[in-house]
């Protein structure tokens, strides 16, 4: 079993608390992701920083657009520096597949839906409900010849996406090691996704909401290795 990265998922408000965490979680090699929230508080300039301070860098827009529109975000956010970012497989073909040298992941179905609430939201949608596992195999079948770098979905969804895309480079959120599970739904503990093919696993209240963040993200890298 190879050994998953770790990102630590930046979710703050301001970049002085993200800051914070950084020194406290310094030299353990991990990988900082700036989602919307700091994205949007700080603005790509500290992103900018971020990277040029050294960090590994995962900004996740999760973008949406008219395919231009995300293509023209695309080149804005290769100048700067950041190793991974993301786009919604929902947004079809013409929007996602685009030649970049960043590592850009498709998100497939947010580790927040359940399967209860995944047929209710494709049947408001389509008219007819889908099991979760069949929309994820028919999407990951879809987007495999595509130009990404890898998958953002569920721990509980790598074993199917293993056998449908071998060579996918898979970004798991939704890592849960106790019974708090946050608005998350499908969950899985470090061992699990490590066990399960994780490339990467995104955790981040479990390391910034802890007492001890620099110990919680310690017990996580050893629970991997
Ligand atoms: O705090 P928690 O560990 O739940 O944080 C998970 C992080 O992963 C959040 O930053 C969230 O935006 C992100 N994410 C997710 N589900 C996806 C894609 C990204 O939870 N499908």
């Amino acid at each position: 079993m190879k050994t998953p990265e770790l990102v630590v998922a930046l979710d703050f408000s301001t970049a002085h608390e993200a800051d914070l965490l950084r020194q406290k979680l310094q030299g353990l090699d991990v990988i900082y992701k700036v989602g919307l929230e700091l994205f949007v508080a700080e603005g790509p300039r500290w992103v900018e920083k971020l990277a040029k301070d050294g960090e590994r860098v995962f900004l996740d827009l999760k973008l949406h657009d008219i395919p231009n529109t995300v293509h023209s975000t695309l080149r804005r956010i290769e100048s700067l520096g950041v190793e991974m970012t993301t786009v919604h497989a929902m947004g079809g073909q013409a929007m996602v597949d685009f030649p970049t040298k960043l590592r850009v992941l498709g998100v497939t179905i947010l580790t927040s839906h359940s399967e209860q609430d995944w047929a209710q939201w494709t049947s408001t949608w389509t008219g007819a409900d889908r099991a979760l596992s069949d929309s994820f195999a028919s999407v990951v079948d879809k987007i495999k010849d595509w130009n990404l770098g890898g998958v953002v979905c569920s721990p509980l969804e790598l074993v199917p996406l293993k056998k449908l895309w071998p060579s996918a480079y898979a970004v798991v959120p939704g890592i849960r090691s106790g019974a708090k599970k946050d608005d998350q739904s499908r969950t899985a503990t470090p061992r699990e996704a490590a066990a399960w093919g994780a490339d990467a696993m995104v955790v981040g209240r479990p390391i910034t909401r802890a007492t001890q963040p620099r110990e919680a993200a310690e017990a996580i890298l050893k629970e991997i290795s």
